[in-house]
């Protein structure tokens, strides 16, 4: 497994990333009878904006610039939803969401998340699900979700590390400088 599979490569075609996301939101939630609403349809492709997990508040920003009514209430009913159905993964060191690449498939969100670009890479390795899967159950505890949020720093940045120009970002300017980048839809 190289690096590139599961980090994004700065010129990959994200409308691809998100394209894929929506169709495959739009067949699953058909599958199981249950209902995309625009609105959720929308938080989800804006969770899926960028690569690097995005808080609620910047959701509800980029809501309310399309004009639409959008209460926090709303943004989290909609969230919600998104994690119910495997959408999207709660990163929750940071308190922000991430889209989710196989959300057919029952797996642990399993993140390498960098602490420079902030991007988050999503793996699903099933020796560590096992191994999770193993542990609970001796514990006689029942998952209900399980996120492993694994921090440092990816390939690339540290490939550009010695150009002296990044500084490590704390959490909190993950939120200050995570730019909402609307995609394209359709
Ligand atoms: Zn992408
Ligand atoms: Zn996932
Ligand atoms: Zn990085």
């Amino acid at each position: 497994m190289t690096p590139e599979t599961i980090f994004p490569g700065p010129h990959h075609d994200h409308g691809h990333c998100v394209a894929a996301a929506l169709d495959a939101a739009d067949g699953l939630c058909a599958r199981r009878g249950v209902r995309l609403t625009t609105l959720r349809r929308r938080v989800l492709e804006l969770v899926w904006g960028q690569h690097e997990p995005v808080g609620a508040y910047l959701l509800l920003e980029g809501l309310k610039a399309e004009g639409r009514q959008a209460a926090p209430p709303t943004v989290y009913r909609a969230l919600d939803f998104l994690l119910e159905q495997g959408l999207i993964h709660r990163i929750a060191h940071l308190n922000a969401f991430v889209g989710c690449r196989q959300p057919e498939l029952p797996h642990t969100g399993q993140f390498l998340v960098c602490r420079r670009c902030g991007i988050a890479a999503e793996m699903d390795d099933s020796k560590v699900r096992a191994a999770i899967e193993h542990g609970a159950r001796a514990a006689g505890f029942t998952v209900h979700n399980s996120v492993v949020e694994i921090e440092g720093v990816c390939a690339r940045c540290q490939e550009s590390a010695g150009s002296g120009e990044k500084e490590e970002r704390g959490e909190s300017a993950y939120f200050a400088q995570n730019r909402f980048h609307p995609t394209r839809s359709g």
